[in-house]
């Protein structure tokens, strides 16, 4: 077992630590002292581990809406939503997949802009 004081490692029988000198105390509730912080941190790490790292096309999203083609660019921003979302509950397939349809919105919102903005400064050119 662990002395409560000092974390020294003491033979389950000992009365007192050999290190501090302490008093050591039930043996039971050391150990639950001392055993639960390591499997918290493992706890942690395979949760880090899950999340899945995908492109956020939340903020190119947004852009297209409001320089581009709003109606585009607003399932691009949901879709990105949905995405990252699918991204923290670890599920990578289904992340990508959302991935690539916000990236597929971003691009449709680029493609239906540029040529409407084109227009609009031909038609401004025309009103001079
Ligand atoms: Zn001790």
């Amino acid at each position: 077992m662990f002395c409560v004081n000092c974390g020294n490692h003491i033979p389950d029988d000992a009365m007192f630590c050999s290190r501090c000198g302490g008093r050591v105390a039930a043996p039971d509730i050391s150990a639950a002292a001392i055993v639960p912080p390591p499997r918290t941190t493992r706890r942690k790490t395979a949760a880090a581990q899950k999340t899945v790292r995908i492109f956020d096309w939340t903020i190119p999203g947004i852009a297209a809406a409001v320089l581009f083609f709003a109606p585009f660019g607003i399932p691009a921003v949901i879709a990105a939503a949905q995405a990252n979302a699918l991204a923290r509950q670890g599920d990578a397939a289904a992340a990508q997949k959302e991935a690539e349809c916000a990236k597929k919105w971003f691009f449709l919102a680029l493609g239906a802009g540029i040529p409407l903005y084109v227009l609009i400064v031909f038609l401004a050119f025309l009103c001079l």
